[in-house]
């Protein structure tokens, strides 16, 4: 096959997920064993939600598991710029070609209208679309309320009826009908090109052969058809990859289980191991084949029609039984030292550790105790341990589950942020924020005495955190629904950090 491209084309708006790198390991297997190249692009068309620190860490989190992109935001390339937020003149461009074909248009329509007409809908239980009202506007009135500055979207004009037909190396043709096809907000209010726009044209101006990524945008594909069509583009090749599931097939959530790749980093995971694991997800081992195999040997023997369709379980214990394998069978004495001193050293910073424990050791043999909780998996924890004078049991596992959602919505991860959410929980169940503050340190550090709490959870990472709470819940019982909503309540959504 000549000239293969495949890309990633991850969202920077949260921790990098194990999704990514297997949607990625699966592009970059294609692109590699057909001699072809594997691009990173940055899908940062969401301002909002998008922060520099989220791509620093995906681009972290993919290099350490060794899938390397040949171009990207970091090292640049023949059809850059990688980062949608600098290509929004391409988009301008773009988005002019088909509003002057008449193959998108501007909309007026307030977000109140548009709100009563898809309540009528649903009660209509017709499918949530646009009705098209702006596409009856005059040309002249359409000037006249752009010159007015009137607040605008531009949106893609979908056909009334007929089919389309998107070929699915996998699943074969997939119909959906136009009339259930959204006309979709192609350029926002702000001028910022959603999501449709920016990766049809990328996808093309980036020459993408193939586009592999996750069956949520099997439903989109429609759209980005019907853009290629008026552009006068040839599309990729499209495969839509099932979700990773949990073994009791529910979609694999971070709420359940840990789905950060930077989080299997931490607890010390070897990132050929991971990616063996994930690679097994797409191309099952074959008869008297070994399942231990490097990342040379999973391209050569990658078949992108064996890539099931059916959701791949997320087997932690398979994943433990691998990892198990590399470290005995792969690593010399020697190299095993080496990479655990390594993986040590990113655990911490040293530096800092240093000048928190200082204050807090008579002896150097004090400090393994103290830091021990850096370097663990899963904390050893009593129902007792977290026991505390001045909380009820509930209190303490309203404070936990509360925890677990606004820590996760903490923008930047730093200690003085995750001090406020401890200090709003606290108000919010009328307790002073030290006594809220105690069964956190026992939770997080396994012990009562160690370094600050703020810092230690800083230090062990997000997901480590979400993780340790999310034990700590389970020995005091997790919430139930009722539960866990009434909770949420106590925190009113005006203080939930934007
Ligand atoms: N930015 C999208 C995501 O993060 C990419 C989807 C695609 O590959 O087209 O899922």
């Amino acid at each position: 096959m000549n000239g293969v491209r495949t890309r990633v084309a991850p969202s920077p708006t949260g921790d990098p997920h194990v999704g990514t790198a297997y949607v990625a390991l699966v592009n970059y297997c294609f692109a590699k064993k057909h001699g072809g190249e594997f691009i990173l692009r940055i899908e940062d068309t969401d301002a909002a939600r998008s922060t520099a620190e989220s791509e620093g860490s995906i681009l972290e989190a993919l290099a350490w598991c060794g899938i390397a992109w040949d171009e990207g935001p970091d090292v640049g390339g023949p059809h850059g710029p990688y980062r949608q937020s600098e290509r929004s003149e391409i988009y301008r461009r773009y988005a002019g070609e088909l509003l002057a074909g008449g193959q998108a248009f501007y909309c007026f329509c307030s977000e109140g209208r548009l709100h009563e007409m898809r309540a009528a809908q649903r009660a209509a239980a017709q499918p949530s679309r646009y009705d098209g009202l702006c596409l009856s506007l005059s040309s002249d009135d359409v000037q006249r309320r752009l010159a007015a500055g009137e607040e605008h979207v531009v949106r893609l004009r979908v056909p009334d009826d007929g089919v389309c037909v998107v070929s699915d190396l996998r699943r074969g043709s997939v119909e959906f009908e136009y009339r259930s096809v959204d006309m979709q907000v192609l350029v926002k209010s702000d001028g910022m090109p959603t999501y449709h726009l920016a990766n049809v044209v990328d996808d093309h101006l980036m020459r993408i052969t193939h586009v592999f990524r996750g069956e949520e945008w099997l439903s989109s594909a429609p759209k980005h058809l019907l853009l290629y069509s008026y552009f006068g583009w040839e599309p990729p090749k499209l495969l839509h990859l099932p979700l990773l599931r949990n073994p009791d097939k529910s979609k694999l959530s971070k709420r359940k289980n840990p789905t950060g790749i930077l989080f299997y980093r931490a607890l010390g995971y070897l990132p050929e191991a991971l990616v063996n694991f994930l690679a097994l997800l797409a191309n099952a081992a074959r008869d008297g084949e070994d399942e231990l195999m490097d990342l040379a040997a999973i391209v050569r023997r990658f078949e992108v029609e064996q890539v099931p369709i059916g959701g791949p379980v997320f087997d932690v214990e398979k994943l433990n039984w691998l990892n198990a394998r590399y470290i005995r069978e792969r690593l010399s004495p020697e190299a095993l030292l080496d990479r655990a001193s390594r993986w040590a050293s990113g655990r911490a910073r040293f530096e800092r550790l240093a000048e928190l424990s200082a204050p807090r050791i008579e002896r150097l043999s004090d400090l393994a105790p103290l830091l021990a909780f850096l370097f663990s998996g899963r904390l050893v924890l009593e129902r007792e341990d977290l026991r505390c004078p001045k909380l009820e049991e509930v209190e303490v596992r309203q404070a936990f589950v509360l925890a677990m959602s606004e820590l996760d919505a903490l923008p930047a991860w730093d200690a003085p942020g995750i001090e406020t959410v401890v200090k709003r929980i606290a108000d919010a169940l009328g307790k002073r924020a030290r006594d809220v503050a105690r069964p956190f340190y026992v939770a997080i550090t396994g012990s009562r005495t160690s370094i600050p709490l703020f810092d230690s959870m800083e230090l062990l990472g997000r997901d480590l955190v979400r993780e340790r709470l999310r034990n700590a819940l389970a020995l005091l019982g997790p919430p139930s629904k009722r539960e866990q909503e009434a909770w949420e309540l106590l925190l009113a959504p005006a203080s939930v950090p934007a």
